[in-house]
């Protein structure tokens, strides 16, 4: 039987390129691959100009064309998760709609695929992204990703990525709200492959994340996918506490038993310094343990499955109910 891929494209105000970017690239591109059926997913995430109208009048042409549209804007992750949940397709690739990311490398996402990939991700190959801001703030993110603990995400990966039904199935019954899907697939596993592309130019409009946007974004990757903020303020915490207290002992025996052979002539003031400090250094310990308690009520909430199986490498998992036939 032939293999169908969807492709879910999330789309929000691209009244200017979404023709350009169906028509001239995606849709001939498509074509061009043979041995596949296709199914475009087109989400509309709240599009306050005319995408809306567009979209549908691609659908009514086009049965393989859906469009999911969404009550208001809910960002473009929850948009990728909604495309996700009406994908059907064997394998499920995501798409910009501005033409960022090329249709162009589609067929060798797919072919990543066909040798055994389950999950094939985009990644930049170099930092395009304009401006000294973006592009250092695009660096520090990784980096601090890295040092939180994710040692899974490559610096540049983006969310141009083509998944296994099997990926997309285990990705469906996440149930957490604060999401960032690339954290997320990331976190599920399976085998991965990387496949490098050229960050091209928007063909048309605006790009919708601006600083502020962006900046929440890493916040939320960072609490979402690892503790480590918390940890590191509860070191800071015993380092200091630790530290004065060793002050303070050094301090009470120069003076008062040993009678001041150094002579420092630390007064009062001094010694009521140290004492503060060794007392904000336990206000810091007591809160990143206040903190790791809430920690693990935030890992219950988000509710992620226990383990992931593979599906691809176990064996004989449907038998286990059944009793072994005896012939
Ligand atoms: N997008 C979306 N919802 C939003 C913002 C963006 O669905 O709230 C879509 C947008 O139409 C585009 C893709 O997500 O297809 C990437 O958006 P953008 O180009 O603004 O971001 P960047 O290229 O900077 O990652
Ligand atoms: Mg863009």
């Amino acid at each position: 039987m032939t293999k169908k891929i969807s492709i879910v494209i999330p789309v929000c105000n691209e009244e200017k390129g979404i023709r350009k970017f169906l028509d001239g690239r995606l849709i001939p591109e498509v074509q061009k691959i043979e041995d596949y059926n296709f199914e475009l997913v087109l989400v509309n995430d709240g599009s306050k100009d005319k995408t809306l109208e567009i979209l549908q009048s691609y659908a009514e042409k086009n049965k393989d064309m859906k469009v999911v549209s969404l009550v208001r804007n809910f960002g473009k992750e929850m948009a990728l998760s909604a495309g996700l949940k009406y994908a059907t397709g064997d394998a499920v690739m995501t798409i910009d709609s501005d033409g960022q990311q090329p249709p162009e490398k589609i067929k060798d996402f797919i072919k990543a695929w066909e040798d055994g990939a389950e999950i094939v991700t985009g990644v930049r190959d170099h930092y395009t992204k304009h401006g000294l801001i973006p592009k250092l703030g695009s660096k520090l993110f990784y980096k601090l990703l890295r040092i939180m603990g994710n040692k899974t995400t490559v610096p540049g990966s983006t969310d141009f990525r083509l998944m296994d039904r099997i990926v997309v199935d285990e990705f469906n019954e996440l149930t957490e709200h604060n999401r960032i899907t690339r954290g997320l697939v990331d976190w599920l596993g399976y085998e991965k492959k990387d496949i490098y592309y050229t960050y091209g130019e928007r063909m048309a409009g605006e790009p919708s994340y601006n600083f502020k946007k962006l900046f929440n974004l890493a916040i939320d990757s960072f609490i979402s996918m690892s503790t480590t903020p918390l940890v590191v303020f509860g070191y800071v915490g015993i380092f200091i506490t630790i530290g004065s207290f060793l002050l303070g002992s050094f301090c009470i025996i120069n003076q008062y038993i040993l009678g001041d052979p150094l002579k420092l002539y630390w007064n009062g003031a001094v010694q009521m310094a140290i004492f503060i400090t060794f007392l904000v250094g336990l206000v810091l310990v007591s809160q990143a343990i206040t903190a790791l308690y809430i920690s693990h009520i935030h890992a219950e909430t988000q509710n992620r499955p226990l383990y992931i199986v593979s599906k691809k490498h176990s064996r004989n998992l449907e038998s286990t109910s059944v009793k072994p036939n005896k012939s």
